[in-house]
């Protein structure tokens, strides 16, 4: 039976490449008939950020990740929610002890802090609380059980480190990058349980993921240096391990480091599903749903960083991403986040969309411009810009004129487009545009072409400044599709006022 958990941290706004790993374990549950579980893991006090779970949860609600069993649905292994677990922490952390697999250690920051200065002046390599150094330290080797006893109760502050075997080679698996080897001495004795009265991260995530019946962890490369020493805690605990897949980062743009908030902010793209405000702060991201775009295109870029189908196929429904996923598809190195690549990927999805899809989408950014229209014209207008835009409020930017006439005319068109000549020009071409009884596009085209000919103009020099007058810009839809949709009286119209306030 699969079963696979997310298990974020809520300790500010979900970074994209969170989202990716929850995705990935989602593609991995339901293409193998499993459960998808969402687990908080929430012991770090100090890092703990209200609002974050919220955040989390409506994210993924968001995108479509739904999932099995979690903190606001319960489930069978709950609770889901490790700050309502950590007397079962302590329970097992009691266990660790009695095996001799966990001990006891009274050492304030400023002893720990003398320990390293110490072996820094000695020229050791490292500087670790192990098997070399515990010896010297205030704990349950040095100190007799008595002592021990009565400094806990006594109240004094204490944490339960793990007791790092030496010269141990540790052998792990993991799925995406094959078998890495670590030698014990390279790890410290981890603390498993802090003074605070809760567990850390190693020792919560072990057990849960042992009592929640966990079968693939599939997490984020950070976590793949914390493997070793889960690996022995299932050892100390005499527990099967899960299986174990850690995926490559998220990388920059220009591939050199982890991508960031910063990068976002500098180069115009969120990094965050949805908008956040720091509580304390007050700083605000972008996230990727105010920024504009479909959860479905989010769902589509995060599956290509890191996995590829091993096809030329590049979008893809959540469906069709769960019948193509596997876990041998994915990467080992870095995946590198494409600004260019994400909104294209908003605009295919966008164009897989129904007229009518796209105009209920587009209906409140017109609202919020206080217009109102007609069904028909609206169809009409989102078939014209459709393959154009990349976000709905594009069909506002791109295709406003449909809706008003220009308040402005773009500069560097006048400069190129408006010469001496051209309201004289533009006068006779709207007598021209009055005589014309069957306003379509085809007509509209065959008609004024003939006319420029017949008066030895350019086509150019006609219809860039007609263009301009009607919409303000030089650039946009096929210019006579657009004539006919905006209709004759209008037209005439924008040229007449046009004409008359253009400067020369
Ligand atoms: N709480 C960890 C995080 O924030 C979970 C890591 C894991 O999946 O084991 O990413």
């Amino acid at each position: 039976m699969v079963r696979v958990r997310f298990a974020p941290s809520p300790t500010g706004p979900l970074h994209i490449g969170g989202l990716r790993t929850a995705l990935f374990n989602y593609l991995f549950a339901r293409k193998n008939s499993g459960k998808f579980i969402l687990r908080i893991e929430d012991t770090d006090q100090m890092r703990y950020v209200p609002g974050a779970e919220e955040y989390i949860v409506e994210s993924l609600k968001w995108v479509g990740l739904d999932y099995d069993e979690g903190p606001d649905i319960g489930g069978p292994k709950g609770p889901y929610r490790q700050s309502e677990r950590v007397e079962l922490y302590r329970k097992y952390a009691q266990v660790l002890i009695e095996k001799g697999w966990a001990y006891y250690a009274f050492d304030t920051p400023q002893e720990l802090e003398d320990m390293r200065q110490r072996l820094r002046q000695a020229k050791s390599s490292v500087q670790l609380y192990n098997h070399l150094t515990r010896g010297e330290m205030k704990n349950s080797f040095t100190l007799t059980q008595a002592e021990v006893k009565e400094r806990i109760e006594a109240g004094e502050k204490y944490v339960i480190r793990f007791n790092m075997p030496a010269d141990k080679q540790i052998i792990v698996h993991d799925i995406i990058r094959g078998e890495v080897k670590v030698n014990s001495n390279t790890l410290d004795d981890k603390v498993l349980f802090k003074s605070d009265g809760f567990p850390t991260y190693h020792l919560a995530n072990i057990i849960d993921d042992h009592l929640m019946e966990i079968s693939h962890v599939i997490r984020g490369e950070e976590w793949l240096p914390s493997l070793p020493l889960h690996i022995l805690l299932y050892e100390a605990f005499e527990w099967e391990p899960p299986k174990f897949a850690h995926l490559p980062l998220i990388l920059k743009p220009n591939g050199k480091g982890k991508l960031s908030k910063r990068d976002g902010d500098q180069m115009g793209f969120p990094v965050f599903p949805l908008d956040w405000t720091d509580p304390k702060t007050g700083e605000k991201a972008r996230g990727y749903r105010e920024w504009g775009y479909l959860p479905e295109a989010v769902i589509n870029i995060l599956a290509m960083l890191g996995w590829n189908p091993g096809t030329d196929q590049e979008i893809f429904t959540l469906q069709e991403l769960i019948e193509q996923f596997s876990l041998d598809r994915v990467q080992k190195s870095g995946a590198k986040f494409d600004p260019d690549k994400a909104r294209w990927f908003n605009q295919q999805h966008l164009r897989k969309k129904s007229t009518q899809e796209l105009a209920q989408m587009f209906l409140p950014v017109l609202e919020s411009q206080g217009i109102e229209t007609d069904e028909q014209y609206l169809f009409r207008v989102i078939e014209l810009l459709k393959d154009r835009v990349e976000f709905i409020e594009e069909f506002w930017t791109k295709g406003f004129y449909f809706f008003e006439p220009p308040r402005s005319y773009d500069a560097k068109g006048l400069k190129k487009a408006w010469k001496q000549q051209t309201p004289e020009i533009m006068l006779e071409l709207k007598e021209k545009i009055s005589q014309i009884d069957d306003f379509t596009s085809e007509n509209i085209e065959r008609e004024l072409k003939q006319w420029v000919e017949s008066k030895e103009l350019s086509f150019s020099k006609v219809f860039t400044p007609l263009r301009l007058l009607v919409q303000g810009s030089t650039s946009g839809p096929h210019l006579f599709d657009m004539l006919e949709l905006i209709g004759k009286k209008e037209v005439i119209r924008r040229i007449e006022t046009g004409v008359s306030t253009i400067k020369r």
